[in-house]
């Protein structure tokens, strides 16, 4: 049943349209009972808007599969609830929750053809015989695969498989859709094309929200418009992508969200979002975040730390104006770019990751300089920061 509410402006509205699609309320799970009990989710609480993707970002084992299957009712959480355009499905079985779901592995079932594995799905959520070709061939041409229909899923390469899968997950038309890796299984090759196909599939589809589970981030950057990391069963950060990378709010999210060099400082003042800090006994100027909460006074804060991203550092020659004196420990050619790792004089113990545009030949041992960009060293909460 739809209440009508009124919004903060006055106008009434239901209470599905102002309820996020996606909602997570400090849900729980532990795996097993007793002493072999696991928590593999820990007071979790996300939001996701109609038409939204939200990606779930974090290493092996760190829960995002456990949030995904609670939303979708394939484990039962221990805590906490879960909604759907605000109504509470916690209790509500899988098939009834109108949740479309693409897995790693495809799940399809290898006797039957892509167009009855599509089809499939719409008898599991009742659809009504007279509509299924309809909807089966509409949602193969949503992923290309309008000349597959009487293939067997082994007749398939696996990218195929997986857009008969995705193609099943939209046959029933869902409201949110979530992808639990979806692109792990492919090759490197093909993930880029898949990721390309799945921005496309994500302009056709404006009003549903998406959870989109990966370990990669890269596939986060493109596809999301929002991030949430997880780390040990728990929601670490969570914002815009562009937020994230900028101004990583955590040490563990700007390391896990494009690779930095996080260096030990001192912050020896702030001016607005200007700050004067020493590294290895060097003055820098960084970029200072606006706190968003107490712990980012940054002045007062211990165990602040420089994040650097490895592609804003610029290295110079040697005694270069205004670079710092460096060495070459390390450098790996990787084709576009060469990543060389340098130390500085005040800082041995801690290499410096910087990607050099090209094949950087200078031996290991040469001195150089390096010049940090302006504004583009960010000042992260050490890891003991509490948030
Ligand atoms: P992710 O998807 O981030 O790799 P998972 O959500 O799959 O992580 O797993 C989170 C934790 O829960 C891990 O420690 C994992 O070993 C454990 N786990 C996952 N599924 C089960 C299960 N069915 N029974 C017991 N433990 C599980
Ligand atoms: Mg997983």
């Amino acid at each position: 049943m739809r209440t009508a509410v009124r919004g903060a402006r006055g106008q009434s509205a239901t209470a599905s349209a102002t309820e996020p699609a996606i909602v997570f309320d400090r849900v729980g799970v532990t795996y097993g009972r007793g002493r072999g009990a696991g928590a593999a989710l820990v007071d979790f609480n996300l939001r996701v808007a109609r038409g939204e993707t939200v990606a779930l970002l974090g290493p092996s084992g760190s829960g995002k599969s456990t949030a995904l299957k609670a939303l979708a009712g394939f484990v039962r959480p221990s805590a906490g609830a879960v909604r759907l355009d605000g109504r509470d499905v916690t209790d509500l079985p899988p098939a009834k929750r109108g949740i479309g779901v693409v897995v790693q592995s495809y799940a399809l079932f290898p006797h039957m053809r892509v167009a009855e594995n599509v089809a499939f799905g719409l008898r599991a959520h009742r659809v009504p015989r007279a509509q299924i070709a309809g909807r089966v061939s509409d949602a193969l041409a949503m992923v290309g695969m309008s000349a597959y229909g009487t293939r067997l899923p082994g007749e398939l390469s696996g990218g195929q498989q997986q857009r008969v899968a995705i193609a099943r997950a939209l046959a029933i038309r869902p409201k949110v859709l979530l992808l639990d890796e979806p692109l792990a299984a492919l090759d490197a090759q093909l993930r880029r094309s898949m990721i390309t196909e799945l921005q496309q599939l994500r302009a056709a589809l404006p009003d549903t929200a998406m959870l989109y589970v990966t370990h990669d981030q890269s596939e986060a950057l493109a596809l999301a418009d929002r991030i949430a990391v997880m780390r040990d069963a728990r929601l670490v950060d969570v914002d815009t992508t562009e937020n994230l990378w900028k101004r990583p709010p955590s040490s563990f999210t700007a390391e896990f969200l494009g690779g930095a060099n996080l260096l030990p400082c001192t912050v020896t003042r702030v001016i607005g979002t200007s700050a004067l800090v020493t590294v290895g006994g060097v003055p820098v100027t960084a970029y200072a975040p606006q706190p968003v909460v107490a712990r980012t006074d940054w002045e007062s804060q211990a165990g602040v730390l420089l994040c650097l991203r490895p592609h804003a550092v610029t290295l110079t020659s040697p005694g270069e104006r205004g670079a710092l004196p460096a060495r070459i420990v390390a450098s790996v050619w990787r084709g576009a770019s060469t990543r060389v790792t340098i130390t500085l004089p005040g800082l041995p113990q801690t290499p410096i990751d910087v990607d050099v545009a090209g094949h950087d030949e200078r031996p290991v041992g040469t001195e150089v300089g390096i010049r940090f960009p302006e504004r583009g060293a960010v000042l992260v909460p050490g890891p003991g920061a509490v948030s």
